[in-house]
């Protein structure tokens, strides 16, 4: 069993328009791991600065040698936790922060190259991974269930050169978005030909409110289950090494007030505060755990939302886990941004244990 505390990564983007249009001033700055918030009203005072494991600075842009791309997050996070899932761990990234602040930016991209974010990237290095796979006791199979679509997805790949899609299977995964559109594509495609679908595919839930610009407000998990089997020739025995890999695109954590969200919208940014305030707790419960503040017994809120529920194996339970905050750079958005530095800063604390999920069967 390997324990490894939670990777934490944050990020900052670069001004919006809004910011700009505002003259809105960067109350940011990052040096190496660390990043240091200073309060735009008391520039007297200390800045505050916390570390994590990356801290990314993606204000500027590619000239910037500090810059931190598409790219460099896939290498350092997406393809950390892939190469886990092939050694048969669970896995979860999981994009937290205020709406417009970066997550959808970091999880899903734009479609332009050099734009995509890490589901894409991570889905075209599986394939291109299995496809380079040349051990011809290994077979693959890879089932995706995409955000709001509630499609499973099965691809066998037996041999790496011939591949099958097939739809298997519908499948709700988040209780918030059953009035959204069902799409699938149908039949079989070419190997590479699915890689492009999280872009093409991915009618979120979208209102404008205050906060204008995009605004996401639900929860979307986008869960890929990666088997590996192998066939023991001298025995006849399959070995199936199995991986969960859970990528997470979390609703805005700014407080329903500040967005100027009224009656539906309200109460739906109600319950998504209530279960990203539950993923707060769980993630100190775990936290005080881990600085044996508390007994293991202590409960630990798991149940209280939907989102913890479905989280529970990737936060303090049998996973490989990476969080990533995304940050407003600009000085209005101080508030919302500091707590995002110190929710990460707590998640920092939480250990998971994970274990290889390898079954032998007869
Ligand atoms: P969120 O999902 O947190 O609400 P988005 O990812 O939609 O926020 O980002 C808001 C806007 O900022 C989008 O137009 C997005 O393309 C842009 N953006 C976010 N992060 C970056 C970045 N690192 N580089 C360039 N543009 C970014
Ligand atoms: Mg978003």
């Amino acid at each position: 069993m390997a324990s490894a505390s939670v990777k934490v990564a944050v990020r900052v983007r670069p001004f919006n328009s809004r910011e700009i249009s505002r003259d809105a001033k960067c109350v940011i700055q990052m040096q190496g791991k660390t990043t240091c918030i200073t309060n735009p009203k008391m520039t007297k005072d200390a800045a505050k600065n916390f570390t994590f494991d990356y801290s990314y600075w993606s204000h500027t842009s590619e000239e910037d040698p500090h810059f931190a791309s598409q790219w460099q997050v896939y290498k350092d996070i997406g393809e950390e936790m892939l190469l886990h899932a092939f050694e048969g761990y669970n896995v979860c990234i999981f994009a937290y922060g205020q709406t417009g602040a970066g997550k959808s930016y970091t999880m899903m991209g734009r479609q332009e190259t050099g734009q995509q974010g890490i589901i894409p990237q991570l889905c075209e290095d599986l394939f291109a991974r299995i496809a380079q796979s040349r051990a011809h006791d290994l077979s693959y199979s890879v089932e995706m269930a995409l955000p709001d679509l509630y499609c499973v997805r099965q691809f066998v790949l037996q041999n790496p050169t011939c591949f099958s899609f097939d739809i298997t299977e519908e499948m709700n995964l988040w209780p918030d978005s059953q009035q959204n559109n069902i799409k699938c594509i149908e039949g079989k495609t070419s190997k590479f030909g699915l890689l492009a679908f999280p872009l093409h595919l991915s009618p979120r839930t979208v209102a404008a409110t205050n906060m204008n610009e995009t605004s996401s407000r639900s929860h979307a998990v986008f869960t890929i289950v990666f088997t590996q089997r192998r066939h023991d020739e001298l025995t006849d025995l399959d070995t199936e090494k199995v991986s969960k890999i859970s990528l997470v695109d979390l609703a805005g954590s700014e407080r329903a007030d500040s967005s100027g969200a009224k009656g539906m919208r309200l109460k739906e940014g109600a319950n998504i505060n209530k279960s990203l305030t539950t993923l707060g707790k769980v993630i100190s419960a775990l936290a005080e755990l881990q600085n044996n503040k508390k007994k293991k017994s202590d409960f630990i809120p798991y149940r209280d939302s939907v989102l913890t529920w479905l989280l529970k194996e990737n936060l303090g339970g049998n996973s490989r886990t990476a969080m990533i905050a995304a940050l407003s750079p600009a000085d209005i958005s101080y508030e919302e941004t500091l707590s995002t530095l110190r929710y990460a800063d707590r998640t920092k604390q939480i250990r998971c244990n994970a274990v290889i999920n390898e079954d032998p069967n007869a």
